[in-house]
């Protein structure tokens, strides 16, 4: 099963491609993961996102599209993958196309996560993540750890991203809306478009997601 989540930045692709991920069995690959995993090992490709990354704008495609690309050639990708904030704007969804055309690959579905923007903003102002992997995602108030400030999956300190102040978040925001968002329309011209509410708990939205998907033979 191959999936691309869209949705405004704090709509919660994060936490349900991770739910997806385990439920398919297939990797959860989020190019702001591994944008951060390189900040954190202090490789070249982690400082040059770094600036685009702390003023809320997108990284240039030429470092994204190839970071995503070797990614998804990776042997644990091979039967699928759930995709998180990639594709980001047309160039990059074309870009897609062409590596899975190549590659003799299809997408199954590309769920679009409505969240109305003062929720997003909530859940943005609360967010707090794991420094050993920025896929676990907690809320201090809707998804709260078992211990304030630690990971409950592997014990690592949690924190607040840089680029989630105020700010920084109204960028993204309208950053999503002139880039993002166009690609919504891409891909419904490919019938893959699944639009689900957002908006109510976890457990819910990914029932929801899972709804959404096409039957497999
Ligand atoms: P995105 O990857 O779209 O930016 P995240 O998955 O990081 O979003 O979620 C943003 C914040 O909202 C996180 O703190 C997360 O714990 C919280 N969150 C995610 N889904 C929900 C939900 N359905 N209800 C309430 N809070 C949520
Ligand atoms: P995210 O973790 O998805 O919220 O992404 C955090 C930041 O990483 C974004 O604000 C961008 O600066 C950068 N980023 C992540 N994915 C992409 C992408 N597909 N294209 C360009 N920049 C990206």
């Amino acid at each position: 099963m191959r999936i691309v989540l869209v949705g405004p930045p704090g709509a919660g692709k994060g936490t349900q491609a991770a739910l997806l991920a385990q439920r398919l069995g297939i990797p959860h690959i989020s190019t702001g993961d591994l944008f951060r995993a390189n900040l954190s090992q202090g490789t070249e490709l982690g400082r040059k996102a770094k600036a685009y990354m702390d003023e809320g704008r997108l990284v240039p495609d030429e470092i994204t599209v190839g970071m995503a690309a070797e990614r998804m050639a990776r042997p644990d990708a091979g039967h699928g993958f759930v995709l998180d904030g990639f594709p980001r704007n047309i160039a990059q969804a074309e870009a897609l196309d062409k590596l899975l055309r190549e590659t003799g690959q299809t997408l199954d579905a590309v769920l679009d996560l409505e969240v109305p923007e003062e929720e997003v903003v909530r859940r943005i102002a609360g967010r707090r993540l794991c420094r050993t992997d920025s896929s676990h995602i907690f809320h201090v108030q809707y998804n709260p750890p078992r211990t304030d400030g630690v990971c409950d999956v592997c014990g690592g300190e949690l924190y607040q991203r840089d680029d989630d102040r105020e700010e920084t978040v109204r960028k993204r925001l309208e950053v999503y809306r002139e880039e993002t968002e166009p690609i919504i329309g891409h891909y419904r011209a490919q019938g893959l478009v699944r639009t689900i509410s957002a908006q109510d708990g976890v457990a819910e939205v990914t029932d929801r997601a899972l709804a959404a998907l096409p039957v497999r033979d």
